[in-house]
């Protein structure tokens, strides 16, 4: 028989994340303990009807059935540029040159690095972050630096702890704000430091912008690296319809910025898929230009869910800051435990499932991350079985 070893590239890759956690909630549901899964950031809320009567009209027309553009469809890239004018004031995005359909951000994310980088490239990756970033860069060939995001630094990396020689090795930097699994926010004058430094020493700023629609206070909206003056020359931002409007299946997003990024990204995707479903972009398109209220009302749903996690959190004394954005509660794992050993104790002993720091990169041990993706009722209930533990 043949024996068929995993490539290096993927023999090589951590234990993926939920597969230890999802074995030990199974173990645990068998013994009929009552589960609460607080572990994965997937809106619980449904899509709204506009958005899937749009799709099942497109899905009609036959014109829809083809293959599509491997950029996307003209009017979804139109309508992403029309967005982002309105949403945060970025003008001019040409939908031809500097805006690109996704089929979901992780998916674009994913192949971004093979456009940019070549065997030995070094890419500076903060810690925790997203496992995308890091794998995808290895994936191409490239190297990875970590940036730790510290409580002390509101969870942003020091940009001026990073010395003159790393900038110039980097070829890319990659930045998540409001941030999976952080919850931390970036305001304009990081970004504006941040795209001076790149461009100072050529290097690539990638933005992931998911989670930009999900926040808390209206005075205080998340901003896009796009709106600092010159971003273009350096940055390309990944954002994504998956958290705005409860659409994680239906993967659709869309990366805008620097043209030369942008196409680069393309030339990859060209030669491993044929772009997303028309009737898919017909709905984006409909989610972008009629979503804002439903949007609203998701925003007050998590609201509410975050003061009621937050305030149990508070009373059981377990650390943690009040989140402006984001579907997350990044927490400080009470006592002496790990990441690991404490998410373990908890799933055992309450049923209750969180994900551990620590799998987010080094810089994550001593956390836990909740996802506010349960009602009201279960994250109370959830968090009085956290602080029995
Ligand atoms: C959910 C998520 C994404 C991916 O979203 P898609 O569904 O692939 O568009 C990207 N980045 C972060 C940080 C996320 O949490």
């Amino acid at each position: 028989m043949p024996n068929f070893e995993l490539a290096e590239r993927v023999a090589s890759l951590p234990p993926y994340l939920f597969a230890a956690i999802d074995k030990a909630k199974s173990e645990v549901a068998s013994q009929g303990i009552d589960i609460i899964s607080l572990g994965i950031g997937d809106p619980d809320m449904p899509t709204p009807d506009f958005i899937i009567d749009a799709l099942y009209e497109a899905a009609k027309k036959p014109a829809n059935h083809q293959y599509p553009s491997y950029v996307g469809m003209m009017r979804f890239r139109e309508a992403v540029a029309a967005w982002y004018a309105e949403r945060f004031g970025v003008q001019g995005l040409d939908p031809k040159t500097e805006v690109i359909t996704l089929i979901g951000s992780k998916e674009g994310i994913g192949h971004f690095p093979w456009a940019f980088i070549n065997p030995g490239d070094m890419a500076l990756v903060c810690s925790p972050c997203y496992p995308v970033y890091a794998t995808a860069v290895r994936f191409a060939g490239g190297t990875v630096e970590y940036l730790p995001l510290l409580d002390e630094n509101d969870f942003l990396p020091d940009l001026d702890a990073i010395d003159e020689a790393t900038w110039k090795r980097a070829k890319m930097i990659f930045v998540n704000y409001p941030g999976n699994p952080t919850a931390a926010t970036a305001n304009l004058d990081f970004y504006s430091k941040l795209i001076a430094k790149a461009k100072a020493t050529d290097t690539i700023v990638v933005s992931d912008l998911a989670y930009s629609e999900i926040y808390y206070d209206a005075a205080q909206k998340p901003p896009s690296i796009l709106e600092v003056p010159g971003a273009k020359d350096v940055a390309i931002e990944f954002h994504s319809l998956s958290k705005t409007y409860n659409m994680t299946g239906w993967r659709m997003a869309m990366a805008v910025g620097n043209a030369q990024l942008v196409q680069g990204l393309g030339k990859i995707k060209e030669n491993v898929d044929s772009g997303a479903f028309n009737a898919i972009q017909e709905a984006g398109i409909a989610a972008m230009e009629k979503g804002e209220p439903y949007v609203e009302k998701a925003r007050a749903i998590y609201k509410e869910r975050r003061d009621v996690t937050c305030e149990a959190l508070a009373a059981a004394g377990i650390e943690h800051r009040v989140p402006e954005a984001s579907v997350f509660v990044w927490a400080k794992v009470p006592g002496k435990k790990s990441s690991a050993e404490f998410v373990t104790d908890l799933l055992k002993t309450t049923g209750v499932v969180v994900t551990p720091g620590s799998g987010f990169g080094s810089s994550g041990e001593g956390y836990f991350r909740i996802s506010l993706t349960v009602d009201t009722e279960r994250l109370k209930e959830a968090v009085s079985r956290i602080s029995q533990l």
